[in-house]
């Protein structure tokens, strides 16, 4: 918001919310109806039919640039200003479609109450030859003007600064301004457009093209990536004059008092407001390559909907954790959007198989540890469901994460973290088969490797771990282990032993499988008195009788079922160790309230901390994971590189009982900022997707 809002700063339809799209709706029905039915003898008038597709037209033309922009300002390549988004930009410039309502009802009234102005050719040469030199002179130049007055302290504080409120701009940044400053440039606009009409050269493409040009140099302006090629320059130099480019805005953004032109940089040349770095900084935005990342975090898309989600998607969107439930636009995705998310699903399982950049972000506690680290996020294109599933996809998926693998240590970055189904068992019911033994496979695969693969166990061990020592309760806690006994659940259940806790272990088979598990925990020292102790406190569930009324901690994955949700007693506190949470699969079973987590019980979120302030450029969510909190696993792999940490973490459980793991990352986490989280899941949110 502008530092002190002025008269007509607030847009009119802000009190509306959602709701302001009803605005337009009137207009949409009368110029749609006589498609449909006889209105007294009302003609059909193309031309004002025309506007709601174009209306369609300018939101899909602005999301074309929004993930297009962030696609590529996720690597370093042509980026022009490195600072970084944080959520509180995302927040401010989500209305940017405010501005596409108030020109859809101008444009809409303009056909209907102005003389002449409906039935529209489609081309007219003279109308659009008047539009370009009504463009170049008055419109730019009362531009330069007004945005130079705009600059005056007066009008700054209470219209313009609302814009310069972004430093690092995205391309929608172009249209965030205060609803009075809107209408200022709209009648700057409306000066071709009305002597089109005026002079009775109006056509379809006239008004159409000539938005559709301010729309795209508005959003090639704030895109952050340099790419018009300087050859357009040198093989027609007099084109600096009349075309700008992105990195010449984005010094208006950094400077705020040079490159004023709205386009055409002339004005600038002619009032000698002309940043003379204007040239370096297009050259070396040009020449900019490709910086690689220290630490790679590799995840994969969830659910064919969870793309509009990710931050490429819909940017508002991906600002907020992904809950269905919670979520005003699942009715949009779910039923408007599914050709295109049918689309998506046949590229991905098809043709795209490249792993591509979701996301960087910057590590840089200059103050502490004096650490930087660059981290960026790479995703498989594939979904969960694919994972999971389909037999077929397996070595193609493995052979994606290992190509993955193969060329972040190429690129010399220091570790790589395997997020999500990329570090699992993925054939649950082909008993023993595994994808990839938490990661180990590829460094066998490949000896050589310099980049070290993290898969993230012990710290989602050390969360959990600590969740429970840090329970307030008054009764004594026991620990069910309800899920399978993976890595973490072994970490996890050696050291709730150790700490004296007792842990109920759930082994179908027999007595003999639950000896083998204990001289698996309990082999190195099993004859000193502390392992004796801990060694008593793991105990098959069939000899556990909770006489005594215990407090029960279950600590549950992602394949644990609602029966035995269900089943569990009152108070229950429901911990995940997976990287997905259970509660997921909740939603599939018919039976009864499934869908809805118990109001007697208590539920975590999955193994997940709080991120540090100096964690910069976070700007969307990590799938259901509220704002500013990361997985565990995300935040191990830049333990790993911030602590140098020799050695891969991956591979089947080996650490034996006074490996110190746990507590060493843990340590690590804390000291670089990262805080506990342990908030439970709220019961309301129930439908979280997966
Ligand atoms: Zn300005
Ligand atoms: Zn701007």
């Amino acid at each position: 918001m502008a530092s002190k809002p002025g008269v007509l700063t607030e847009w009119p339809w802000t009190p509306l919310g959602r709701f302001k799209y009803i605005l337009l709706a009137p207009w949409v029905l009368d110029s749609m109806s006589p498609l449909f039915f006889e209105t007294n003898g009302r003609k059909w008038d193309l031309s004002y039919s025309l506007n709601f597709p174009f209306l369609l037209w300018r939101v899909i033309h602005n999301q074309i640039w929004i993930s297009f922009s962030r696609f590529r300002t996720s690597k370093s390549k042509n980026r022009i200003l490195d600072k970084p988004i944080e959520f509180e930009q995302v927040d401010r410039e989500s209305n940017w479609d405010d501005n596409i309502i108030m020109q859809g009802l101008m444009f809409y009234m303009g056909q209907k109450y102005l003389e002449g102005a409906s039935n529209l050719p489609i081309w007219r040469t003279d109308g659009i030859v008047i539009t370009i030199l009504l463009h170049t002179g008055p419109v730019e130049f009362l531009y330069y003007w007004l945005h130079r007055s705009l600059h005056h302290h007066f009008l700054y504080s209470r219209y313009h600064s609302h814009h310069h409120s972004s430093i690092a701009t995205e391309p929608i940044t172009s249209v965030i301004h205060p609803f009075g400053e809107h209408l200022m440039y709209f009648l700057l606009f409306a000066i071709p457009l009305l002597t089109m009409h005026f002079t009775g050269t109006a056509s379809t493409i006239g008004l159409a093209g000539y938005i559709t040009y301010i729309d795209f140099m508005n959003n090639m302006g704030h895109c952050n990536f340099e790419f018009v090629p300087s050859s357009l320059f040198t093989t027609f130099p007099f084109l600096k004059y009349i075309f700008y480019t992105p990195s010449y805005h984005s010094l208006h953004h950094t400077q705020f008092r040079t490159n004023y032109a709205l386009f055409m940089p002339m004005y600038d040349y002619i009032y000698s407001t002309m940043d003379k770095s204007s040239n370096t900084l297009y050259e070396t935005s040009l020449k900019r390559t490709e910086e690689s990342p220290d630490v790679v975090h590799l995840t994969h898309p969830t659910t064919p909907d969870s793309i509009y989600h990710l931050r490429l998607g819909f940017a508002s969107l991906a600002s907020k954790p992904y809950m269905k439930s919670a979520d005003k636009w699942y009715f949009i995705i779910k039923w408007v959007l599914w050709p295109l998310t049918f689309l998506w699903s046949i590229l991905f399982q098809r043709m795209f198989s490249r792993t591509f950049v979701l996301e960087s972000n910057t590590f840089d506690d200059h103050h502490v540890t004096k650490k930087m680290l660059r981290i960026q996020t790479w995703a498989i294109p594939r979904y969960s469901y694919q994972y999971k599933r389909l037999s077929r996809q397996r070595g193609t998926i493995n052979s994606l994460i290992e190509k993955a693998i193969l060329d972040a240590d190429k690129a010399g970055v220091k570790v790589l973290s395997l997020g999500l189904f990329n570090q699992a068992r993925i054939y649950p019911y082909y008993a023993g088969e595994e994808m990839n033994r938490n990661g180990e496979v590829y460094i066998q695969k490949n000896p050589t490797l310099k980049i070290k693969i993290v898969d993230g166990s012990s710290l989602a061990a050390a969360i959990v771990l600590n969740s429970i020592t840090n329970l307030k309760t008054q009764q004594q806690v026991v620990v069910m282990m309800r899920g399978k006994l993976t890595k973490v659940a072994c970490y996890l259940a050696l050291a709730l032993c150790q700490r004296g806790v007792q842990v109920v272990v759930k082994l179908q088979k027999s007595t003999k499988d639950f000896e083998k598990l204990s001289s698996r925990f309990f082999s190195t020292s099993s004859s000193s008195q502390a392992s004796l102790l801990a060694k008593n406190n793991l105990i098959p569930s069939k000899n556990y009788n909770n006489v005594h009324g215990n407090r029960q901690v279950w600590l549950v994955d992602d394949e644990f079922s609602s029966e035995e949700h269900m089943s569990a007693p009152k108070e229950t506190i429901f911990i995940p160790y997976s990287q997905i949470p259970p509660w997921l699969n909740f939603k599939k079973n018919t039976k009864g309230a499934a869908n809805i987590l118990r109001k007697d019980c208590i539920y975590y979120s999955t193994p997940a901390m709080i991120i540090p302030s100096f964690l910069e450029n976070v700007h969307s969510c990590e799938n259901w994971l509220p704002r500013m909190v990361m997985s565990a696993w995300r935040i191990a792999g830049m333990l790993h590189a911030l602590e140098d940490w020799e050695g891969h973490e991956c591979g089947n459980w080996l650490i034996t009982e006074d490996d110190g793991m746990i507590d060493k990352v843990w340590s690590a986490s804390l000291r670089h900022g990262f805080r506990p989280y342990y908030l439970p899941v709220s019961c309301t949110s129930t439908i979280i997707s997966a």
